[in-house]
């Protein structure tokens, strides 16, 4: 994983320096502020290095459930980014719409652009495999923010393209304050995606189900359970609930169908944390029971 996030850098610069040659070349406002976004994709991959880094720490004294959501913090750090970024198009496409002007060496600027894309396209892509495989909200965030990159750049390039054929020189600054507006909108959703993270936001109902049926199916000898609470933190979701069991009960019996629950319930979910309160019955509850 810290592998894929050093070659996101890399990746990065190398477009980054593509991009601004592109700019340099032809002087185009559109494609300035399509470098100036490969700047905070670039800003944007380092402090996910640094999180990843920081997330894989096990648990210690200070923090005993782990480093896990140091990937929120940087996803949302990469939320904030992406919207300066877009904030800061807009406002170049607004100076650029009052004073347009021709461009230098169009098609060079614009096929070094292209290729930049393509990089950029081919990366997203793989990046977007392994957060899916590694479970990270970082890696995920890389991911879409370098696809809402490639959407950029695209329209960036019919933009200046159709600009420089026709001489509607107006066209593509209109066409990147289409693109802000579209960027701005991907920032807010990996924003909000990673503050439930921060939240303690429920897995996914699917997730929920399937543990609530494992802890029906395998708590033999007990009454009931109730309380089922869940939150997920990067790859660990905790897992409490109350086991009600028969006043009289053994505690090494108790304990038994804890373990038992327990070992079905890692079976089923990976990075599964569980900690099991139990009750004698006469505790028992009438809502968000399962039934054993
Ligand atoms: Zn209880
Ligand atoms: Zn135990």
């Amino acid at each position: 994983m810290r592998r894929v996030a050093v070659g996101t850098i890399v990746i990065g610069l190398l477009v980054l320096g593509l991009k601004t040659a592109a700019w340099w070349l032809t002087g185009s406002s559109a494609l300035y502020s399509d470098a100036l976004e490969t700047v905070v994709n670039v800003a944007a991959s380092v402090i996910a290095l640094i999180a990843i880094r920081f997330a894989a720490r096990p648990a210690d004294k200070n923090h005993p459930y782990g480093h896990e959501k140091a990937e929120f913090f940087a996803a949302v750090i990469e939320g904030v980014l992406i919207i300066l970024a877009a904030l800061s198009i807009l406002q170049r496409a607004w100076t650029h719409l009052n004073s347009a002007a021709e461009l230098e060496a169009p098609w060079t600027g614009l096929l070094l652009n292209v290729v930049a894309t393509g990089f950029n396209g081919g990366w997203a892509a793989l990046l977007g495999r392994a957060a899916k495989r590694y479970r990270s909200a970082a890696l995920g965030a890389d991911s879409r923010h370098l696809w809402s990159d490639v959407a950029t750049s695209l329209a960036v390039v019919a933009g200046v393209a159709i600009a420089v054929w026709t001489g509607l020189l107006w066209l593509d600054p209109l066409l990147a304050a289409g693109v802000a507006a579209y960027v701005l909108w991907s920032g807010m959703d990996l924003m909000r995606e990673s503050v439930g993270g921060l939240m303690d936001a429920a897995p996914a109902e699917t997730v929920v189900t399937r543990i609530r049926e494992t802890v029906g199916q395998h708590a033999d000898g007990a009454l009931e359970a109730h309380d089922l609470r869940m939150r997920h933190a990067g790859r660990q979701t905790f897992l409490e609930f109350h086991l009600v069991v028969p006043g009289d009960m053994r505690v090494a019996e108790a304990h038994a169908i804890c373990d038992r629950v327990e070992a079905a319930l890692k079976a089923e979910v990976e990075g599964l944390v569980i900690t099991i309160h139990v009750e004698p019955e006469g505790k028992a509850k009438h809502s968000g029971v399962v039934v054993l």
